[in-house]
């Protein structure tokens, strides 16, 4: 289907008959209302409800024996969405593993691969970075006894500009060269939207003898990803925007094949980081699992991984993130151009117009000033979706459950708010 032809933009009830994906609506449950913010929690999956159940009968006729019972034993849990996530993250076996949440698996993963030495020893983010890697990459700094007015480093995008360009990105980590320890960016900006080129900046870090991380909570389940491929060092997410996976979800980490088994590198270490055979005898040497599992530290949290494992099975009968991408980027289309028939010069979009470089969020600013009551409008008149300080107002159609009708009423309701 496409949606270049001249003059002839198909309706949204025409591409929603047309949509292979339509169905996978009936396998959510979604608030009242016209739910366009997946970006910050992602909708409640149907099958978690029952997901959930088996967790609690088993331990309630189970107990402690879950934990060593069945095909679900608790013990080897968090093995059931390990493929789901390769498969989302382009990962090989043994790099990825749910664990912890985001934030604390950026910490446990900047123990390992930030390890700064007097010559080498700044590490570069984004200055509009989300606060939480701003915190994080900022107390590691002080923890190593830097200082983070010397060793951070942050890129902005230009004066008047939103967006970061690709190539300031590139210059700075040539310009910081063999002073950079490490280079930890999003995959996909939180507030614009933004996706940055991953593989482009992975190579330029390793170019100048740096480590390089990802952020991916705004990119997985949104964008297509091959860390493994890019030779990405190390990424963390949390589930429960695109992934789906419930408030506080557990998180996801990857660490490339060439480092998941070298001892040398720095790490915190828990139980469920040893060897698995051997780790109920409570012996006190450690045996690391030559896998990223043994940055694991605690046993899993078995109930907020069976709604991930509902969401991941959903995503996987829909055709992965190939088959949600190739649909997204239909109704990032049809977004725009709705938006610039309709609201043209009275809405802005901040958002990168390149297919590339965005996912399905919309990063929308009132151009006469007056976004925070635009806001209050729209959820006055239910519509879900966020307000991110200063001035944008974020909107995003997840390809899994929201229509073209969703993006079609959105329109016709900010046309009737916006004057
Ligand atoms: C959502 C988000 C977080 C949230 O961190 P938690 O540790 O999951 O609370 C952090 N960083 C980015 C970039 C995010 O988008």
């Amino acid at each position: 289907m496409s949606t270049d032809l001249q003059g002839a933009l198909p309706t949204a009830a025409e591409l929603d008959a047309a949509d292979p994906l339509a169905e996978f609506r009936s396998h959510f449950e979604l608030p009242d209302g016209i739910y366009l913010v997946g970006n910050s929690l992602g909708a409640l999956p149907k099958a978690a409800r029952e997901h959930v159940g088996i967790e609690l009968d088993r331990w309630s006729t189970l107990g402690v024996e879950g934990h060593f019972t069945g095909h679900l034993a608790w013990k080897d849990y968090h093995h059931l969405v390990t493929e789901q996530l390769g498969a989302l993250t382009g990962s090989q076996p043994g790099e990825v593993v749910a664990m912890n949440a985001l934030t604390v698996n950026l910490h446990l993963l900047m123990v390992s691969f930030y390890r700064p030495s007097l010559q080498r020893h700044k590490i570069l983010i984004e200055s509009h970075a989300f606060p939480s890697d701003h915190f994080a990459a900022e107390s590691q700094i002080r923890q190593r006894g830097f200082d983070p007015s010397e060793s951070l480093v942050l890129v902005e995008p230009r004066d008047g500009e939103e967006i970061l360009r690709p190539d300031d990105i590139l210059a700075a980590i040539a310009e910081h060269g063999d002073e950079l320890a490490l280079v930890m960016l999003p995959g996909v900006q939180y507030y614009t939207g933004q996706v940055l080129p991953m593989a482009d900046i992975t190579s330029a870090g390793h170019e100048v003898g740096a480590m390089v991380g990802f952020d991916l909570a705004h990119a997985v389940g949104n964008v297509e990803l091959s860390l493994h491929d890019w030779d990405v060092d190390f990424a963390a997410w949390c589930s429960y925007k695109y992934l789906n996976s419930g408030p506080g979800g557990v998180g996801g980490a990857f660490v490339h094949t060439r480092h998941v088994s070298d001892q040398s590198l720095s790490k915190l270490l828990g139980w469920w980081g040893t060897n698995a055979s051997t780790r109920f005898e409570m012996a006190t040497d450690f045996d690391a699992i030559p896998t990223i599992e043994s940055w694991q530290l605690s046993n899993a949290p078995i109930l907020p991984l069976a709604v991930l494992r509902a969401s991941l099975d959903v995503i996987d009968r829909a055709g992965g993130v190939t088959a949600l991408r190739a649909k997204s980027e239909l109704q990032i289309d049809f977004f725009d151009r709705r938006l610039a028939e309709t609201l043209g010069g009275r809405i802005e979009n901040i958002t990168p117009p390149r297919l590339e470089e965005r996912g399905c969020q919309f990063a929308l600013r009132v151009t006469n000033g007056d976004g925070k009551r635009v806001f209050e409008a729209l959820e006055h008149a239910r519509v879900l979706c966020d307000w991110r300080e200063p001035d944008v107002i974020r909107v995003a159609p997840v390809p899994l459950y929201n229509s073209f009708d969703d993006i079609e009423q959105f329109v016709q309701i900010l046309d009737g708010i916006v004057t």
